[in-house]
């Protein structure tokens, strides 16, 4: 069979531990057989990340600026334990907020649906992709443990020596405070974001905050998403057949769960990271979560939701046999595969993307899955537990 021609290369982003292992699999198995695979390769693994002092991470996200296409491999983010495990001369900072960073993206994750697989919530039958502003608020603020009593301001100084002071509050006795803040050019950047990507996937854009609370912080995120809607994709929408729509945070959480999914969920960044949790686990597992980096000037970076399943690392190291689910990083591949056949107009490598998604799918649906599935199964046939490199030779069948 001739393999599949590709023009533009994707910057592939390789990574650490179990993941590292099902990546190589999924390469030799489902892709290199069938893909002439043109990638530019960057090993975002530990140990290179300290042998280039993290340059390669940088390196890498602007490689992802200069072509447009990435797909990532989970990374460990180091912490104590890690400096020592692996002999680092510093604990290097996460790669995704380095690369979140440098591509001022926002981060959208939507769980892969199969028969057999159920939402806890019963009516939910099309995915929920929730996209998450990933900058400021609650985690960049500053606080304040109050010992006693005393007066709290807000004081702003402008740069022309101008001063706004308000009152917060008279303490009679000890509490807390918090000064929080945002940039209009980043909540712009993630409203971009939604947008494009709401076009990109034909779903309804959701957006909701607290603003009837928050008269000027939560007010802002709700003005700026409606203007630049108004001025730059309402009528986009309008051909597309898709909706913007904005209501209070309250009232979004009460549709959602009584939806049918199928939609565009963004929210502020702490309600992002509170939600996705919790929308994630309704859809069932970790293993199954997508989730794709997607820039406001049309970047792209595709990735697993989970981590590099660190557990099952051990226990392969050790010999044993371990079922690790590598369906969100086949995914990762198949999503970015399918964009660069889309942007290069490669109309056969985007098709056989979604083949490989379907016969994934599909092999799950006959029964086939690994050990994270199979106690979640209401399938009618019988679940047959097998190992992350099993599952992708079953794949590989079907194909
Ligand atoms: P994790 O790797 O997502 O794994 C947590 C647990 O979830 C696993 O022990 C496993 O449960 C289950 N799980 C996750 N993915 C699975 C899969 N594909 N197949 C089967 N089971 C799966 O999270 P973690 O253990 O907290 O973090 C491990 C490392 O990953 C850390 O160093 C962290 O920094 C890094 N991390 C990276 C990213 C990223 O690059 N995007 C994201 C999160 C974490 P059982 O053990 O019960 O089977
Ligand atoms: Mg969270």
């Amino acid at each position: 069979m001739e393999r599949l021609k590709m023009t533009t290369p994707l910057v592939e982003m390789d990574g650490d531990e179990m993941t590292r292992i099902l990546w190589q699999q999924i390469k030799e198995e489902l892709l290199e057989p069938y893909i002439d695979l043109k990638t530019e390769y960057y090993d975002l693994g530990l140990p290179e990340r300290e042998r280039t002092g993290d340059q390669v991470t940088i390196a890498a996200a602007e490689a992802n600026k200069r072509y447009g296409v990435a797909v990532k491999c989970a990374t460990i983010t180091p912490n104590a334990q890690r400096v020592e495990e692996y002999g680092l001369s510093q604990m290097w900072k996460s790669p995704n907020g380095t690369i979140r960073a440098i591509l001022d993206g926002t981060v959208f994750r939507s769980p892969i649906m199969v028969k057999g697989l159920y939402p806890v919530v019963k009516n939910w039958k099309a995915p929920i992709t929730i996209a998450r502003h990933a900058f400021g608020d609650v985690y960049k603020a500053a606080e304040y443990q109050v010992p006693g009593p005393g007066t709290a301001e807000l004081v702003f100084t402008g740069e022309d020596g101008q001063v706004s002071r308000q009152l917060i509050h008279r303490f009679d006795g000890p509490g807390v405070l918090q000064g929080q803040f945002n940039l209009e050019a980043s909540i712009r950047s993630f409203a971009h974001s939604c947008f494009q990507f709401a076009l990109d996937t034909k779903q309804d854009l959701w957006f909701a905050t607290k603003d009837t609370i928050s008269k000027q912080y939560d007010h802002t995120f709700k003005d700026v998403f409606a203007e630049v809607f108004a001025v730059e994709y309402a009528e986009q929408f309008e051909k597309a057949g898709i909706e913007y729509f904005y209501t209070l945070i309250d009232d979004a959480v009460a549709r959602v769960i009584r939806s049918k999914g199928g939609f565009i969920w963004a929210c502020k960044n702490y309600d992002g990271d509170v939600m996705s949790d919790m929308v994630s686990t309704a859809f069932g597992s970790l293993a199954m979560m997508t989730s794709v980096l997607v820039s406001p000037d049309g970047n792209y970076e595709y990735e697993a939701a989970h981590g590099t399943v660190t557990q099952h690392y051990y226990r392969h190291r050790k010999g044993e046999q371990v079922s690790t689910n590598p369906m969100a990083t086949l995914f990762a591949w198949t999503g970015a595969l399918a964009k660069r056949g889309e942007l290069d107009a490669l109309p056969e490598l985007a098709a056989f993307a979604k083949k490989l998604e379907q016969a994934a799918i599909d092999t799950i649906e006959s029964g086939v899955m690994t050990g994270d599935l199979v106690g979640l199964w209401e399938g009618d046939v019988p679940a047959r537990k097998v190992t992350g490199l099993e599952f992708l030779q079953a794949i590989r069948a079907r194909l």
